[in-house]
């Protein structure tokens, strides 16, 4: 799973494909993310900036994509990352996976903060499913890189509980009873 955040976990609030906004049936051509943990916006996958910009011009359709950064991927896709708040890399830059693009925002036919998450072929018309590229389900969710276990032991070493949760993480395979535990545990503090 590639999460275009700077952090493990991301919610999914509207996915690919056909929806009503604001009452309108219209084809959503992208994903809608919210970084959990962290607002900065990360390259899902290494390329070229091709576009980075505003465009304030309301006969331009894009406008409504607000701040945007569009990067021509290494496979030849396009990336867009639209609404930001801010951007952080220009136009000719190469970036790598897990570069930093700009942060979240609210920017364009926007309403409330999100990164609307958009993939096109080499044609940079037809759009696909993010869930190719990306690996997250295409349905609403939240969505972790990390495993239950993991989270789990975080959430029991940020309480004081466990104090060396890279030593439990280890033994993960030691006893099958060992993650359900874990997980009562946090449960039950959480
Ligand atoms: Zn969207």
């Amino acid at each position: 799973m590639i999460i275009p955040f700077a952090c493990d976990t991301v919610k999914l609030t509207s996915p690919y494909g056909n929806r009503t906004l604001n009452g309108k049936k219209q084809f959503h051509s992208g994903y809608d993310l919210v970084g959990v943990g962290s607002y900065d916006v990360v390259a899902a996958v290494g390329g070229t900036v091709v576009r980075s910009r505003i465009v304030t011009d309301k006969s331009n359709a894009t406008w409504q994509w607000g701040n945007y950064v569009c990067i021509k991927g290494e496979d030849g896709r396009y990336y867009y990352y639209c609404h930001l708040k801010s951007r952080s890399v220009a136009q000719n830059q190469t970036v790598r996976a897990g570069d930093k693009l700009g942060v979240m925002g609210n920017t364009g036919y926007s309403f409330g903060a999100h990164l609307h998450f958009e993939v096109r072929e080499s044609d940079g018309k037809t759009t696909l499913s993010p869930e190719t590229v990306l690996g997250i389900p295409n349905k609403t969710g939240k969505y972790s890189t990390k495993s239950q276990y993991e989270s789990d032991l975080e959430l029991l070493a940020k309480r004081g509980i466990v104090l060396s949760p890279g030593y439990w993480l280890k033994r993960k395979n030691i006893d099958p009873y060992l993650t359900v535990l874990i997980h009562n545990m946090a449960e039950y503090i959480n």
